[in-house]
């Protein structure tokens, strides 16, 4: 699967605790009707998608947003 955003190493217990989506698209539909503003990234360790409200450390993908 190809997916040029950004990956996170998530800690484990932050990664069984989020909830996880298995392809970008799905993560990213919820992230657009979320209240917040909420970025979609790689999980390193579940090789999943996760959502967070948290952007500091988080590079912006290419020609995204
Ligand atoms: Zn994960």
């Amino acid at each position: 699967m190809r997916f040029c955003g950004p990956v996170m190493k998530t800690r484990p217990g932050i990664c069984q605790r989020k909830r996880r989506f298995a392809s970008r698209e799905e993560c990213e539909a919820v992230a657009l009707g979320a209240e917040t503003r909420l970025r979609t990234y790689k999980c390193a360790l579940c090789g999943q998608f996760h959502l967070t409200s948290r952007t500091k450390g988080l590079r912006p993908p290419r020609g995204f947003g």
